[in-house]
């Protein structure tokens, strides 16, 4: 078995928990501040 979540963002190699929601709500393996910065969502 290989652990796929690990929760190290994408962009900015950190560990974080949001990192893997991310994953699975957007599809993207980053952390929520650069979710923010990367895609503009409306709050
Ligand atoms: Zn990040």
């Amino acid at each position: 078995m290989k652990k796929e979540l690990d929760n190290i963002c994408e962009e900015c190699k950190k560990e974080d928990e949001s990192v893997s929601q991310n994953l699975i709500m957007h599809g993207y393996k980053i952390c929520d501040s650069c979710k923010i910065s990367k895609t503009i969502f409306p709050v």
